[in-house]
This record gives C-alpha cells, structure tokens and sequence, in this order.
C-alpha cells in the first residue's frame, strides 16, 4: 500500500498537519518519535497558546493535539525513523519497524535547544529553567534571573525578560559578546541587565524542586561563586533536527531545512513545517500554522498528480 502521506515529528506541526490531512481524508500515518510531542513536552504552563485563556499545560496541550488529529483517523505510531529515500516516487521512509511508501512526505521533526548538560538543568526543566523567554519570561515578574549565552538570542531574551525581572545576569563564557553591535548595544544600555564575562555555570541549584541559584566558575581565576536567583534561561542556540535528511533535501548552512513558497522543499511532494525550517519565531503556535499549510499543500501537490 502506498501512503498518501506521511508525517516525520509530532510537535505542534506535525500534528496539526495530521489533523488537516486526516480531515483531507488522505489517511496520515504519522511517525511520532519515542519521545513524541516536541519541545512543549518539556515545558510546564503555556499562556500564549490561544483558545486557552486559562493557560494550559505544555504536555497536556499535546496530547489534546494528538486525540484531536486521531479522532479524524490519523494513524500514529511512537517509533523514530531511522532512514528516508526521495529519489524517486514513490518515496520511502523506514522506521525502527517497518518502510512505508509514501506519495508526499511532510516533515516536522523540530529543533531541539542547546542545553549546558549539566543534571539538574534537565530535571528542572519548567521549574525555573526555561529555554523560552516568550513563553516562560511572565512568570519571573519581580524576580532576579540569569541567561546564559551570549549571541543575538540571549540578548534579544535578556531584553525582553526586562519586562518582568528586576535583575537579569547575562552569564557568558568570554569576554565579549557574539550577537550582533546593535543588539550588543541594547543590551549594554539596559539598566536591568548586568553580564558575568568569562563564566560557565557548573551546577544549578535548587529548593523544594525549584531553581535557587547557579554556582558559576570564572574561567580564567577559576574562582566559583554563587548566585542566587529564580529562574535560568538556556540560550546557547538549537540544533535543526536534520541529520535524515542531510543530503537528501537543500539545507540552510545553519543546517535548517530550506523551504519556499512557505513549506516546499526542494524535493517536490515533500514539505517540512515547524522549527525544523523555521529558526526565527520557533513558537508552537506558528508551527501549527506551518503545520497546516504543510498538509494543504500536500493535498494541492496529489491532485496535480491524480489529474
Ligand atoms: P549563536 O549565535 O550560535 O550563539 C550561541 C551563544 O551561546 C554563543 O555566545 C556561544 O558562546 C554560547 N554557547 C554555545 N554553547 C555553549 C555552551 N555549551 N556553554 C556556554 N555557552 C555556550 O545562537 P543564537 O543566539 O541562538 O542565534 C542563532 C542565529 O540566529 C544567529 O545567526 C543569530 O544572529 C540569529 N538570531 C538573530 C536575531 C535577531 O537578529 N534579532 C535574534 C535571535 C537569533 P561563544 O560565543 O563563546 O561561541
């Protein structure tokens, strides 16, 4: 049997294409990963998803999005996919289990942040460690907080977070900053923002599950010295997952999938929707959106071959 499409990721993109293509009657099978869901899975409170004024949880969101899109008969399956083939029709993607055939293939496998490795950051994902300032900068209102990182999206996020925070430290392993001058400058300019030059943090501290404080080592004295603080930002950057596809699609240099007219790739029949293309908004809600575009022109694409 060959598909009619097939779905690779199961973030907000992935599933929203699902839904459409489902809804399309075009019987998605969606590979959803092991660790299906996406970045929200690692997230606690979503405020800015809209339709929920209330505020919703991030891995309950996503099982919404999944009982949604299997409610019109999405087909998913928690396996990772190991393999794609698109040189020719029909295209084949193998998971860990099995190799389907496929007429068009949309791929959303998202990005994943950057994070410092270190224990306790993960496990404190949501309680006090965030990746996202747009989505978690609100809950630090009056608080003293910290970003690590020192390229244009920490900067961008340390700026923002000023709005809520009353003290944000940049902590940045050298002594001078990778983002651009101008956004350098705004940063620099910002009575809320204080930096930390040549610091790496060696451990994130905690109280009742929640962050307390960083423990940062200077790196050229060697010195350690603990800050206090709330809440951590990780903005060290995000890996494209993309590594399937190397080879087989056009890459940015950055590694992203390069897309256009919004969700075609350079393979005909094959779309990409979500971060995995998109490293400027990277928010749940424009990857749904890309989600649907992704399915629609799915849909659009297999009739221009059935007439
Ligand atoms: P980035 O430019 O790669 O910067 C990452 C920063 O994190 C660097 O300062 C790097 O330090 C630091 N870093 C990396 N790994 C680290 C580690 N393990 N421990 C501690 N620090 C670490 O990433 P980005 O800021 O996410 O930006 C990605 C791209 O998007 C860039 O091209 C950027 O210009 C663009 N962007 C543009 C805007 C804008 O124009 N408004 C906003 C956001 C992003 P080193 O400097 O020492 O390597």
């Amino acid at each position: 049997m060959i598909r009619e499409v097939v779905i690779i990721g199961s973030g907000p993109a992935g599933y929203t294409a699902a839904l459409y293509s489902s809804r399309a009657q075009l019987d998605p099978l969606v590979f959803a990963g092991s660790l299906s869901g996406g970045q929200l899975m690692l997230t606690t409170d979503v405020e800015n998803y809209p339709g929920f004024p209330e505020g919703v949880m991030g891995p309950d969101l996503m099982e919404y999005f999944r009982k949604q899109a299997e409610r019109f008969g999405a087909e998913i399956v928690f396996e990772d996919v190991v393999e794609v083939d698109f040189s020719s029709q029909p295209y084949r993607v193998k998971s860990t289990s099995q190799e389907v055939e496929a007429k068009t293939v949309i791929i959303s496998t998202g990005a994943s942040a950057k994070l410092l490795g270190l224990e306790a950051e993960s496990r404190l994902m949501g309680h006090g460690v965030s990746t996202c300032a747009t989505c978690d900068g609100f809950f630090f209102r009056g608080q003293e907080i910290a970003i690590v990182g020192g390229g244009d999206s920490a900067m961008e996020e340390a700026i923002f977070l000023t709005r809520f925070a009353d003290k944000v430290t940049v902590i940045h392993r050298r002594d001078t900053l990778r983002a651009s001058k101008i956004m350098q400058q705004k940063a620099f300019d910002n009575p809320k923002i204080e930096f930390m030059w040549d610091s790496a943090i060696t451990e994130v501290l905690e109280k009742d599950d929640k962050v307390s404080g960083v423990e940062v080592e200077n790196l050229k004295s060697n010195e350690k010295s603990t800050l206090e603080l709330t809440g951590l930002f990780v903005a060290i950057g995000h890996i494209p997952n993309t590594h399937l596809f190397e080879g087989k699609l056009d890459l940015h240099e950055n590694g992203y999938i390069k897309t256009h007219d919004a969700v075609k790739t350079s393979v005909e029949g094959i779309f990409a929707c979500g971060d995995v293309q998109d490293f400027t908004y990277r928010q749940a809600i424009t990857a749904a959106g890309s989600g649907c575009m992704a399915a629609m022109d799915a849909e659009r694409w297999l009739e221009t071959q059935h007439s």
